[in-house]
Parts: C-alpha cells; sequence; structure tokens
C-alpha cells in the first residue's frame, strides 16, 4: 500500500529480556560522568520512570509507523492526553476542542482544566469553516469522531492554526496509523490510545504521542516522568509484537466494517447507517485513505429495538471498548452517552436506537449471519 512501509514496523529491536533481567536503574559510573548525563539522559536509562530499553524501542517504531523518529509511550491514553495538554498550557491559556470528542476527554476538559485556569472553548466538526483561532494555543481535534464518524479537516485546521501561532493536536485513535498519518497533514502532535487498533488485542491499556518537533517531544516527556504517567514495559513489549500485524488486521477491519455497513444500509430494519465510504464528500486529506477502520453506527429507531438486537447477537459481544480482533456492540445513549440529557443526545445527533458495532477480524460470513439473524428477531 501506497505510504504505508510495514518495513518500518521491524525498526527498533525489541529487548524484552531487558525489561525482565536489568535492574530499573543504572549503576554509579555512569551517573559519576555527569557531563554524559546532560547529554542525553533519556537513551541513558538511568531510571525507568524516565525511560526504559524495552519502552524506548517501542516506541520508535511506533513513531516511525506515524512518519517520526520520537514518540513517547503512556500508562494509558488519558495519560498521553493529559500529559499532552499539560505540557504546553497553563493558568489564562486558552484551548480549542472538538465537541465531538471522546468522553474521557471530555471530562478531562470539563472537571480538570478549568479548575486550573484554562480557558476551554468549544466547536463542532460541522462549523469548521467558521472556526476562528483568536488566541488560542491549541486546537484540540479527533481525525475521526465517535460514534458518528466525521472525519476533521486536519490539513485545513493545521493551516489556521499555524498562520494564529496555535498548535494542533490530533487524536488519530480511530484512524490508527495504518489509515491515516496526521503529521504529514501538518499536524504538530498525534495522539493514540494504543488500548484500541495498535495494541488490538483487548489485554492491554496504554497511550502513545508522535510529533516531528523535538522541542514538543521533550517537553512532554519531561511531564511525562514527574507525573509518573510511564508505562509498563511489559505491556510495551506486548505492543511491539501486536504493532507487527498492524498492517493486517486494519485490512481485515477495514473490509469487514465496510461490508458489514453496506449490508446494514440495504436492511430494511435499519437506518442512518454511517461508514466514511459512503460521504459524498470528504476532506481531500482523507482521499487515500486505504479505509476508514472497524467502527460503524448506525440507528434501530428505538433504544427498546437496539435493546433486543444487541442481546440477540452472537458473536459480536457487548463491551464499551473497540478495534480488537473481536467483534463488539454498543449502545451509545446507554454507555459512552449515558450522562447526556435528551436534549443533549438530540444536539450530538445521537438517536436513543443508535447502536455503535466495532467489526472485528472474525470470518465475514459468521458476522453478517450473527447480524441477520438478530435483526429478524426485533
Ligand atoms: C479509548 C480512547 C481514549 C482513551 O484511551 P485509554 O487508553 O482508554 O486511556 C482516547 N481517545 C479515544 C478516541 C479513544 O477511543
Amino acid at each position: 500500500m501506497k505510504g504505508f512501509s510495514t518495513r518500518s514496523i521491524h525498526i527498533g529491536e525489541l529487548h524484552q529480556l531487558d525489561s525482565v533481567t536489568t535492574p530499573i536503574y543504572q549503576t554509579a559510573n555512569f551517573l559519576m560522568s555527569p557531563s554524559k548525563y546532560r547529554v542525553n539522559y533519556r537513551d541513558n536509562y538511568i531510571y525507568s520512570r524516565m525511560s526504559n530499553p524495552t519502552v524506548r524501542a517501542v516506541e520508535q517504531k511506533l513513531a516511525n509507523l506515524c512518519g517520526a523518529k520520537e514518540g513517547i509511550l503512556f500508562s494509558s491514553g488519558m495519560g498521553a492526553i493529559t500529559c499532552s495538554l499539560l505540557s504546553v498550557l497553563s493558568e489564562k491559556d486558552k484551548a480549542i476542542f472538538l465537541t465531538e470528542l471522546y468522553g474521557g476527554t471530555h471530562s478531562l476538559i470539563q472537571k480538570i482544566l478549568p479548575a486550573l485556569g484554562i480557558k476551554c472553548d468549544f466547536f463542532s466538526v460541522d462549523d469548521i469553516s467558521t472556526l476562528s483561532i483568536n488566541d488560542a494555543k491549541v486546537i484540540y481535534v479527533e481525525s475521526l469522531t465517535n460514534p458518528l464518524l466525521k472525519l476533521t479537516d486536519v490539513e485545513y485546521l493545521s493551516k489556521i492554526a499555524h498562520e494564529n501561532g496555535a498548535l494542533l493536536f490530533v487524536d488519530n485513535t480511530f484512524l490508527s496509523p495504518y489509515n491515516f498519518r496526521p503529521l504529514e497533514f501538518g499536524a504538530d502532535l498525534e495522539i493514540h490510545s494504543v488500548t484500541k487498533y495498535i495494541n488490538g488485542h483487548s489485554d492491554v491499556i496504554l497511550g502513545f504521542v508522535t510529533s516531528k518537533r523535538e522541542d514538543l517531544i521533550d517537553m512532554i516527556w519531561q511531564k511525562m516522568y514527574t507525573l509518573g504517567l510511564n508505562p509498563n514495559p511489559f505491556e510495551a513489549y506486548l505492543v511491539g509484537r501486536s504493532v507487527k500485524t498492524l498492517a493486517l488486521r486494519m485490512e481485515k477491519h477495514n473490509h469487514n466494517a465496510e461490508q458489514i455497513a453496506q449490508f446494514l444500509s440495504n436492511h430494511e430494519k435499519v437506518t442512518n447507517v454511517r461508514y466514511p465510504t459512503f460521504y459524498t464528500r470528504i476532506p481531500k486529506c482523507y482521499e487515500n485513505c486505504p479505509g476508514f477502520g472497524a467502527v460503524v453506527y448506525c440507528d434501530l429507531s428505538t433504544q427498546e429495538r437496539a435493546l433486543h438486537f444487541v442481546e440477540n447477537l452472537k458473536i459480536f459481544k457487548q463491551a464499551t471498548s473497540l478495534a480488537g480482533v473481536e467483534s463488539l456492540v454498543t449502545i451509545p445513549s446507554l454507555t459512552s452517552h449515558a450522562s447526556l440529557s435528551d436534549e443533549e443526545l438530540k444536539r450530538a445527533q445521537i438517536s436513543k436506537g443508535g447502536v455503535r458495532i466495532s467489526v472485528g477480524i472474525e470470518d465475514l460470513e459468521d458476522l453478517v449471519e450473527d447480524l441477520k439473524q438478530a435483526l429478524e428477531k426485533i
């Protein structure tokens, strides 16, 4: 596939034994050389909260997949998001956020940032053309939104951000570096919940950020170890293995999801099927994407029907996560968006009968059969 080199998956040796057999500290002869310490202490493994050889190998591997040299792993996606924002924002600074953000990020913006004196403004992905940046320091978006799968024009936003001296942060979790690489379109920082596609096996919680800007990486890395948001080396090691099949998994996710979206859109009991390959217009930066990942949204008109449907599914499990090898299903109005009032749900364009499916890499015919039998029962 054009632009995505699976070769880069093999860059960086995995020092899996180092994390198990070596102590978490470096011995004194290194520390007694202050000049070395100053030159590059991230690569000298003084203490494992700051850097670790296994973690480092995986960070460089992932950065490479995103078209950068450096990256930082975190204990979770939320750790990555929190640390990135707190590295560049302080009291009285302003940031602008997409309204359609992941729920956890919303909580951070609502509960933590204002208490630190950071001003938070919002804009909808539908109103991008009228966005004015004023004196904001950061614009924060997701490339593909949850659960309605809207595509944010990263190329346009990076242009207007830079014209106004702001930074553009992009949470690219829903597309993965296989489908889309925001740094190529001017984003200053790319963020991932590694928990989702990059690990892909629903057995690890980790986060990642990468950038072409060394100064940004350095600032965020120093905050990461100061706040203690460091990842566990064993989990990093698991991600180093998982990522070897990222391309294969993404091809299957892309294919299965598109076929299932097609099936659902032809079904008489289903309305408003959303999947980006169906859109008549998408921002130019997404025109060469090989696909749009595992998530499909559709509407079964009432919450009762949606509940009945998901309870009848056999292969699709009802669970909150997404982007793993197994197929999952949720009802956003009862889970991720349960705290929204009827009015807010309406404004967010999420129906009470809305269903979000994360299509796994199982056999496509089995998945379609399962959906078919569950739809017959409602
Ligand atoms: C899951 C998710 C996160 C949070 O990641 P964790 O690893 O669960 O902390 C952030 N952004 C998006 C888009 C996500 O889907």
